[in-house]
């Protein structure tokens, strides 16, 4: 029998690295693909070619537009990520945003040759990378830039009864340790969405409010009628 059950292991180990399924509408992926075809091809035509959006004089750069019409595609390809998968998945979200980064600079901009701190949203601080550490390490990896996770969520008790006022006013995020922070690094907050942009604002807080900070996400949620 035991044998049995270590052949079954075996297999699905073995099975889970030839088939995969597409996490949006369940189709047969091929294991170098997240995302079928179709639905890649879906979201590639929502690509941003351009900076998302500029909220407080903080720009943000983000990869997809999530828009109410595609809702639900969206809610899924994002639901997906949550609590990081396979750290491989990143990488090549991490380039992308990386690409449209080098895209958008203008040529005379004064950031280049300033060091890049790469700073992920906090996780919930399970032991592992969640899905914006695993962005975030992946986009300071393949730009050679500074990964500092040093940031921690604190006082999130009872957030879903407290008002939007005071949830706004409350202190949410906080410095973990006591991290080296310079004004001449380039920040780049990195999160899996933007929607208000509060968490980010309080990471900016945080951090100091240093004078060189932008916003990095995979996708832009502007705040949807309908929706929460
Ligand atoms: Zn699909």
């Amino acid at each position: 029998m035991e044998s049995l059950a270590n052949f079954n292991t075996q297999f699905s180990h073995w099975l889970s690295g030839c088939v995969r399924v597409c996490p949006i509408c369940y189709a047969k992926t091929d294991t170098t693909r997240y995302l079928c075809l179709t639905c890649e091809r879906f979201a590639k035509l929502r690509q941003y070619k351009q900076w998302a959006r500029v909220q407080d004089g903080t720009p943000i750069l983000s990869l997809y537009k999530w828009t109410e019409r595609e809702h639900e595609f969206f809610r899924l390809f994002a639901a997906s990520l949550k609590g990081g998968g396979p750290p491989s998945i990143f990488e090549p979200y991490a380039a992308e945003l990386l690409t449209l980064r080098a895209e958008l600079r203008k040529p005379i901009e004064k950031t280049i040759g300033r060091p890049w701190l790469i700073v992920p949203a906090p996780s919930s601080g399970h032991g592992h990378r969640d899905h914006a550490e695993e962005l975030a390490w992946n986009i300071a990896d393949l730009s050679r830039a500074t990964y500092l996770p040093c940031l921690k969520r604190v006082g999130l008790g009872a957030q879903k009864t407290k008002s939007l006022a005071q949830r706004w006013s409350a202190q949410r995020l906080g410095l973990r340790g006591t991290p080296r922070l310079s004004a001449e690094f380039l920040y780049i907050f990195v999160d899996d969405i933007v929607t208000t942009g509060s968490t980010a604002a309080y990471a900016y807080k945080c951090l100091g409010k240093p004078p060189h900070f932008e916003i990095w996400t995979l996708f832009n949620r502007p705040r949807l009628r309908g929706l929460r």
